[in-house]
């Protein structure tokens, strides 16, 4: 199974440049310190399939030129992954069928809860709201048919909230991550190309450091590690500098083959 990744959003939930910040990070003149918010779109197999559609997911489209999508997977249900499933509603409008959407049961009840519109079938609406054929993730860990495609996913845990990572051949996106099963080393190994998110240097509770991510990735026995859901805390080429080769921070519009 090979593709490419293309990163939509690198940032942490409140993006850079942080409304308000005077810290230089928020005002480089570096593009790769412009974080959207985190997102990525994978292309494998002629299908285009957008993990999270966050709160910057229609400035990403237009950026990025995501014209069409063929399915959406979600990580899970907080703001910064999610906030923008309503923009989805342009992709039902050009392709007039329902968007093929992958998540957890507690993905969809969280979700339907803040958007519950988004998930009724109503004649009267027209096309106004998205339509979405939801597939639910069985279990915590293994494999979901979806599109035609095998798409390994794991399960741990944010403020407890759940959240899956997917697997796609030797690539795996694992975002939010800080508590997890032991369990998820058998779920990545033989990953190649891992991205996992770092939020910077310093710890944090919901949040692997950049060296716990680092630890992680060895440890899952990455070839190649990319960083996400970066704070501003990182400016993009010091931090870059103190990494080993193996490791880089992903920045917006970055391309990853696998
Ligand atoms: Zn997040
Ligand atoms: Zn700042």
């Amino acid at each position: 199974m090979s593709g490419k990744c293309v990163f939509l959003g690198t940032g942490g939930s409140m993006g850079i440049p942080v409304i308000g910040c005077s810290c230089d990070v928020c005002h480089s003149d570096n593009p790769k310190n412009r974080r959207l918010r985190p997102s990525i779109v994978v292309e494998i197999e002629g299908k285009t399939l957008l993990v999270d559609p966050g709160p910057d997911v229609r400035q990403q489209a237009l950026q990025f030129g995501v014209d069409a999508i063929d399915g959406v997977l979600i990580t899970h249900a907080h703001n910064d992954h999610i906030a923008g499933i309503d923009e989805l509603r342009v992709y039902y409008m050009w392709r007039k069928q329902p968007i093929p959407l992958l998540m957890s049961r507690e993905s969809y009840y969280d979700i339907a809860q803040r958007f519950p519109y988004i998930f009724h079938k109503d004649e009267r609406s027209q096309g106004l709201i998205a339509n979405f054929d939801v597939q639910l993730i069985e279990g915590e860990r293994g494999t979901a048919r979806f599109l035609d495609l095998d798409i390994g996913y794991c399960s741990y845990e944010q403020a407890g909230m759940k959240v899956n990572g997917f697997r796609f051949g030797d690539f795996a996106y694992v975002s939010d991550i800080r508590v997890f099963p032991e369990t998820i080393y058998e779920d990545l190994k033989g990953v190649a190309n891992l991205v996992v998110s770092a939020l910077r240097f310093s710890p944090s509770p919901l949040h692997f450091s950049v060296d716990e991510a680092i630890a992680f990735a060895d440890r899952v026995g990455a070839k190649r590690a990319w960083l996400t859901h970066i704070a501003h805390e990182l400016e993009h080429d010091s931090a870059s500098a103190k990494l080993p080769d193996h490791v880089r921070i992903a920045y917006d519009g970055l391309e990853v083959p696998f």
